[in-house]
């Protein structure tokens, strides 16, 4: 990494990266810094990306899937065996 730059952006989500890449675009240096980590690896994205916007309307999907399987089959003439929520599985947080 450099030591200067024309612009310093703290933090990585849509406000943090749409202003660093549009720097980017009009020929600034720009360094992004993002304090978040998922796994040991820097997570990008802000609330948005990881615990807000894409993971709920995710758990939404994931819902009416859910419901769907559980009691609207059946009036298909389609027949299911147990049906579980493995909230693990969809955790991102
Ligand atoms: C449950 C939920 C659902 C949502 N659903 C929607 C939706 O459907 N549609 C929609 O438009 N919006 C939705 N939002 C709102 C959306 O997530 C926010 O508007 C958006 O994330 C704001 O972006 P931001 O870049 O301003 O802040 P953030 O996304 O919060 O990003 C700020 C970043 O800065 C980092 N940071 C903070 N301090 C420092 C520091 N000192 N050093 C380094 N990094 C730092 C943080 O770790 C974070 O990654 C939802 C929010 C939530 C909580």
């Amino acid at each position: 990494m450099k030591d200067n730059y024309d612009l310093v952006v703290i933090g990585g989500g849509p406000g943090g990266y749409e202003a660093a890449i549009r720097a980017g675009q009009l020929g600034m240096s720009v360094a992004c810094i993002e304090k978040r980590v998922y796994k040991g690896e820097p997570a990008l994205g802000g609330t948005c990306l990881n615990v807000g916007c894409i993971p709920s309307k995710a758990l939404l999907d994931s819902s009416h899937r859910y419901e769907a399987t559980k009691h609207d089959l059946d009036e298909h003439g389609i027949s299911t065996g147990d049906v579980a929520i493995n909230i693990e599985k969809n955790d991102r947080a």
